[in-house]
C-alpha cells in the first residue's frame, strides 16, 4: 500500500502513513477494540464524499446535490437494520461515545441520575466518568462486577437501581469476557421505570452474526462503534425502536452535531454490506474460538484469567495471580517489543493505578481478519508466556520477536 499522491502533497504524513501500514503488517495486533478493514472500507472512507455537506436525513436535508450521498445513508441504514434486527437506525454518530451522547441528550435532563458499570471493572468512560461530560452533567453511580466471580452481579445491580432510582442503567462494556444477560438489566431498568441503554461497542459484530445474545429488542436504547468487531470503519451508531426515531435523530442533529461525515458512512455501508454475506459468521465464530483457545493457552502457562475464561472475542488477565511484580504496564511495553501489540488494563479489585494496572486485555478480532485460528492462538499464548516470563532477557526477547515475524508473514495483510 502506497501513497504516492500524499508522497507528492506532504513527504512527511506519507512516512508516517507507510510506516503504518508496516506496523500492522508486521505486529499481532490484539487490542481488543481494534480490527483491520478490508481495502474496499477503506476506498469507500477516503472518497469524494468527505467533500459534501449533508446536514439532516436522506430526502430531507439542508443543502442541494444530496441524491448520491442519500442512496449511501440509506444503504447503510438498510443494511445495518439487516443485520441487527433494529426498528430503527442512526448511521451519524462520528464514534461510539457521540452514538451514547445522543442517547443521553435525547432522554435525559442535566443532574438526571445514570447507572452505569464501574470503568476499573470494564465500563467505558461515556458511560459516566467523572472525566467524561457524563460524569459531569448527570448524577452518576455506578455497579461492579463480583470480585470473586468477575461476572456481572445482578442481584446487586437490581438492589443498586432499586436504593438509587436511576433515569437510565448503561450496560454493555469494554473489558468483560462473559456473555451479557441483557433481558436480567432490563427487567431491572424496568423494575424502577428508568431507560436501558446498552452498549455493544466491542461486541456488535459478534451480536450481527449470532455468537453473542442480541439486547436489539430488549434494551430500549443500543448502541455501537462500526470500526470494532463489525470492523466497518471508524464511527457510531444509535438503534432503536420507531417509537423513539425522532428523539434520536433530533439529538444527533441538530442537537450535538453538524454534518454527517459522509465518507465514513460510506465506509460504514460497505463493511455492513461485507458483514452480511455468510464468511461473516465465519469470522465472527473463529474470533470467539481463538479468544477461547488464547485463554486457554495462558491458563496453560499458569495466567490467571477474570472470570476463569471468555464467551467473546477477549480475555483478561489478572497478573497478580501468576506475576505479583509485574504490572500490565510492564507486560505490554515488554509485549510491544517484540511486536505484540495489546493494552495493560485494570482488574476487579484493582490495586494499582489506570496507567499502570495488574491486568493485561488481549482480542482476536484483528487476528481472525488476517487468518489465524485456534492452534496460531494457542501459539500467540505460548509467545506471550515466553516474554511475561522473561522481561529483559535480551536473547528471549529476540527469538520471540522472529517468530512473531513469521507468524505476520504467513498471515498478511495489506499487501
Ligand atoms: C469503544 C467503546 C465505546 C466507544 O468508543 P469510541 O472510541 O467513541 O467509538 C463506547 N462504549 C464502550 C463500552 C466501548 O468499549
Amino acid at each position: 500500500m502506497e501513497y504516492d499522491r500524499v508522497r507528492d502533497v506532504d513527504p512527511e504524513v506519507a512516512d508516517a502513513l507507510e510506516a503504518e501500514v508496516e506496523r500492522q503488517r508486521d505486529t499481532l495486533e490484539m487490542i481488543a477494540s481494534e480490527n483491520h478493514v478490508s481495502e474496499a472500507v477503506m476506498e469507500a472512507q477516503g472518497s469524494v464524499l468527505t467533500n459534501k455537506y449533508a446536514e439532516g436525513y436522506p430526502g430531507s436535508r439542508y443543502y442541494g446535490g444530496c441524491e448520491h450521498v442519500d442512496t449511501v445513508e440509506e444503504l447503510a441504514i438498510e443494511r445495518a437494520k439487516e443485520l441487527w434486527g433494529a426498528e430503527h437506525v442512526n448511521v451519524q454518530p462520528h464514534s461510539g461515545t457521540q452514538a451514547n451522547m445522543a442517547v443521553y441528550f435525547a432522554m435525559l435532563d442535566p443532574g438526571d441520575k445514570i447507572l452505569s458499570l464501574d470503568l476499573t471493572h470494564g465500563g467505558h468512560l461515556s458511560h459516566g466518568h467523572h472525566a467524561n461530560f457524563t460524569g459531569q452533567l448527570y448524577e452518576v453511580e455506578q455497579y461492579e462486577v463480583d470480585p470473586d466471580t468477575g461476572y456481572l452481579d445482578y442481584e446487586a445491580l437490581r438492589d443498586h437501581a432499586e436504593e438509587f432510582e436511576p433515569d437510565i442503567i448503561v450496560s454493555g462494556y469494554s473489558a468483560y469476557p462473559r456473555e451479557v444477560e441483557w433481558e436480567t438489566i432490563q427487567e431491572a431498568a424496568d423494575a424502577v421505570d428508568a431507560y436501558h441503554l446498552a452498549d455493544m461497542a466491542h461486541i456488535t459484530g459478534l451480536v450481527a452474526a449470532g455468537e453473542h445474545p442480541s439486547p436489539v429488542g430488549v434494551a430500549d436504547f443500543v448502541t455501537g462503534s462500526t470500526h470494532k468487531t463489525i470492523r466497518a470503519g471508524r464511527g457510531g451508531m444509535v438503534l432503536c425502536d420507531e417509537e423513539y426515531a425522532d428523539d434520536i435523530d433530533s439529538a444527533v442533529i441538530p442537537g450535538m452535531q453538524g454534518g454527517p461525515l459522509m465518507h465514513n458512512i460510506a465506509g460504514k455501508a460497505v463493511g455492513f454490506r461485507e458483514a452480511l454475506e455468510p464468511e461473516f459468521e465465519e469470522y465472527a465464530s473463529q474470533t470467539v474460538a481463538n479468544a477461547k483457545a488464547l485463554g486457554e493457552s495462558l491458563q496453560d502457562h499458569g495466567f490467571g484469567l477474570v472470570s476463569e475464561g471468555t464467551d467473546t472475542h477477549l480475555v483478561l488477565v489478572d497478573l497478580r495471580e501468576s506475576h505479583e511484580d509485574v504490572t500490565g504496564k510492564d507486560a505490554e511495553e515488554a509485549l510491544e517489543d517484540v511486536g505484540i501489540v495489546l493494552n495493560a488494563n485494570t482488574v476487579p479489585g484493582e490495586t494499582r493505578s489506570p496507567f499502570v494496572t495488574s491486568g493485561i486485555r488481549a482480542g482476536t478480532p484483528a487476528l481472525t481478519t488476517r487468518g489465524f485460528d485456534e492452534e496460531d492462538c494457542r501459539y500467540v499464548g505460548d509467545l506471550i508466556a515466553r516474554v511475561v516470563n522473561n522481561i529483559g532477557d535480551e536473547d528471549v526477547m529476540g527469538e520471540v520477536a522472529e517468530e512473531v515475524q513469521e507468524l505476520c508473514e504467513a498471515n498478511s495483510i495489506y499487501e
